[in-house]
């Protein structure tokens, strides 16, 4: 099954946790409930400095539901770097990469072969309709 929204609030928490992080990375584990990402891992015996993130992917197997990563990166650039594609590759469905200065336009998500794929942004108090849909002037 393929992710195809994040929850607005896990969105928030991601984007303070980054901001809160910088200028080291913030690394967790997403977690999706049917196609939609819900809630953030962050893993004992992760270690982040100002030049790399590192995550114990040993760790994983104990997680369920457990679809991809996030990663903050203290540059304003959210794209994937070498090694951030290698580690894509290895694990998961779906990658969140967050970028200075960590607002709602300063992250992108990537499958893992590390071509962009558009995530919905989910308001739970709003019906959306296709009028009133702030998530769609980001991404139209
Ligand atoms: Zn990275």
């Amino acid at each position: 099954m393929s992710i195809r929204e994040i929850d607005e609030k896990t969105l928030d928490f991601i984007l303070e946790a980054s901001k809160s992080a910088h200028p080291n990375e913030f690394v967790g584990i997403l977690r999706s409930e049917k196609n939609k990402i819900t809630e953030i891992l962050v893993l004992p015996g992760t270690h982040t400095s100002e030049q790399s993130a590192f995550m114990n992917i040993y760790m994983l197997p104990i997680l369920s539901h457990a679809c991809g990563s996030v990663h903050s990166h203290p540059s304003s650039n959210p794209n994937p770097s070498q090694n951030d594609l290698t580690f894509f590759d290895k694990f998961g469905e779906i990658h969140i990469i967050t970028a200075n200065p960590y607002d709602g336009d300063s992250w992108k998500a990537f499958n893992r072969r590390g071509k962009e794929v558009k995530l919905k942004v989910f308001r739970p108090e709003k019906n959306p309709t296709s009028e009133d849909e702030p998530w769609k002037k980001f991404w139209d």
